[in-house]
């Protein structure tokens, strides 16, 4: 018996401010090229995976819970406050600083 698997990446990039305004500007034409179906060999397996949608999020740390990591600069989100975008990589405020999972300390909850 199959399953159907509901698989969700999330992908960043960097574009100029005039760019997010714009109807079929960069952002839709870069997801339009991660966003389709594909065949993915897996050993000697042939898997379909069909591409069922996107969504895009311009990160706006004044107004939701992301921010980047004090130390290596990544894009996290802060576990200990509200509503944190799960997509992102985890993390948390540590002595004042928004740190990564990677970046806090190893005995820290969110430490990964
Ligand atoms: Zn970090």
């Amino acid at each position: 018996m199959k399953k159907t698997v509901l698989i969700n990446a999330s992908f960043l990039v960097e574009v100029d401010e005039t760019e997010v305004r714009k109807d079929f500007g960069m952002i839709d034409q870069i997801a339009n090229e991660l966003c389709h179906d594909q065949k993915i060999r897996i050993g000697t397996n042939e898997v379909n995976v069909e591409w069922e949608s996107s969504s895009t999020v311009v990160l706006d740390p004044g107004s939701m819970n992301c921010g980047k990591c004090s130390t290596c600069g990544r894009w996290i989100t802060d576990r200990e406050k509200s509503d944190p975008l799960l997509q992102l990589c985890n993390g948390a405020t540590f002595k004042g600083k928004l740190l990564c999972d990677d970046c806090l300390p190893e005995d820290h909850r969110w430490s990964f």
